[in-house]
């Protein structure tokens, strides 16, 4: 985050709510938005929000399917849609959702204008589809919220150094309400189609518990290992800015989970925040590599040289001089990493490589883990008695992760969140 810059301004950090912050920017993801009647009703939150005497931001994601449907059509069109186009093409989306709620909050008798990404100031690096917000340059923001309107940013994108239309990455919205909130001093809201943030996710796990708070390190730990209900450079924002996040349902008014700072006293007691999954990586391993100094440095600054992001690495202990390495890297970077691997492969006088991609990778979490040993003992039990194998390991000081066969994810999260169900019950009643 060194390079970022958001143009704060305490000026607005006045006395209107809880948080102490009188602007609000609230962000509706695309289930939320889903219909044109979705859209009105969002259209009257925001209204509620401005006659309650905010000031609102609203940052809407495509509506329903929208973005998935635009990428479809992308690959229909081409196997690597070019990077430029395929970011003018995704970013749609979020116009189509946010020039419809600033019709309907007209018509519901209050100013509001809709802008795009560039439109609002968002500027990016230059990395198309994976753009990160590098300023908020804020100076149309409060002219239009100067002139008494509702705003709707077009979430997800925005216009990099180089003057070309981004992308921030798939959840991306998250992204563009935690940098508003960050550079306009404001709080914000995130609602979703659930409750807020669960110790597992309720599609897999219905009896998961609502977490009340939980601290951003955690929460980052849990974005990254798959908990989609947030996207993990938001989090890394909000922690950077301390922007207190408020997840929440987008139907109904219940109270839902604070992402922020805890206090150590709670954080002693919370061995564990969840356990989380994720599909959407693969397994590489470099079969029989020769025991030389030099040689993992080559493999992995050859794939960090071409954006590859590695997750997990197992080197195993070398048996008559050669040793396998396996690692993890996200689907979606074979296509580049495996030519690569192929070559370094013979190079470095490997036997070859094999890759897996019916892997998964089931994460537990918590930031008491750090101070009561026995965590991934009881994790590894977990697993071992539903009779799931596990293929790698790693940890954090507050996460243990493992890799196991895709077809299983869904029974160890079961098992892993059954076996830490009493932990996850007292902080939540803490
Ligand atoms: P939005 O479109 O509002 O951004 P997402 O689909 O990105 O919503 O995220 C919400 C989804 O995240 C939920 O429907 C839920 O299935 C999933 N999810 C995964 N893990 C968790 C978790 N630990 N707590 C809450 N939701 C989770
Ligand atoms: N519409 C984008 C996506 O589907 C961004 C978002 O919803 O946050 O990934
Ligand atoms: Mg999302």
């Amino acid at each position: 985050m060194a390079s970022t810059h958001f143009e704060a301004v305490p000026e607005l950090a006045s006395d209107a709510d809880a948080t102490g912050r009188d602007l609000i920017v609230m962000k509706f993801g695309g289930t939320s938005v889903g219909s044109t009647q979705k859209i009105k009703d969002v259209a009257r939150r925001l209204v509620a929000a401005r006659e309650a005497g905010r000031r609102v931001v609203g940052v809407l994601s495509a509506m329903g399917d929208t973005t998935d449907e635009l990428i479809r059509l992308a690959h229909e069109v081409s196997p690597h849609p070019h990077p430029r186009e395929y970011d003018m093409l995704v970013s749609v989306g979020e116009r189509i959702s946010n020039s419809l709620c600033a019709m309907a909050i007209r018509d519901q008798g209050h100013e509001a204008v809709s802008l795009t990404g560039s439109q609002a100031g968002i500027v990016t690096d230059t990395s198309h589809s994976k753009a990160k917000i590098v300023e908020v340059r804020a100076r149309r923001l409060h002219q239009e919220l100067d002139r008494d309107r509702i705003v709707l940013v077009a979430g997800f994108q925005g216009v990099s150094t180089d003057l070309e239309v981004t992308t921030l990455g798939r959840g991306g919205s998250d992204a563009t309400a935690v940098a508003l909130a960050a550079a306009l001093g404001g709080a914000c809201e995130i609602y979703t189609d659930v409750e807020g943030v669960f110790t597992a996710d309720p599609r897999i796990v219905p009896d998961a518990l609502k977490l009340a708070t939980i601290s951003y390190e955690e929460m980052l730990e849990m974005a990254a290992t798959g908990a989609r209900v947030m996207m993990a450079r938001s989090i890394e924002i909000a922690r950077s800015y301390g922007v207190p996040l408020h997840v929440r349902a987008a139907h109904g008014d219940t109270e839902g989970t604070w992402i922020r700072e805890e206090a150590n006293l709670v954080l002693e007691k919370a061995i564990i925040s969840g356990v989380t999954h994720d599909t959407a990586e693969a397994k590489a391993t470099v079969l029989s590599v020769p025991d030389q100094p030099g040689v993992a440095a080559r493999v992995f600054r050859a794939l960090a040289d071409a954006g590859v992001n590695i997750d997990m690495i197992v080197q195993n202990v070398s048996a008559q001089g050669a040793t396998d390495i396996s690692f993890t890297l996200p689907k979606t970077d074979l296509p580049a990493a495996e030519p690569i691997l192929e070559m370094l492969a013979k190079e470095i006088g490997a036997a070859g490589v094999a890759y897996d991609d019916d892997v998964a990778k089931v994460s537990l979490i918590g930031a008491g883990m750090k101070s009561h040993p026995g965590v991934a003992a009881d994790m590894f039990e977990a697993l071992a008695d539903a009779g799931i194998n596990i293929e790698i390991i790693s940890t954090s000081s507050i996460r243990v992760s493992c890799v196991v066969r895709a077809s299983e994810v869904e029974r160890a999260v079961q098992a892993i969140h059954e076996r830490f169900r009493g932990y996850a019950e007292e902080r939540v009643n803490a």
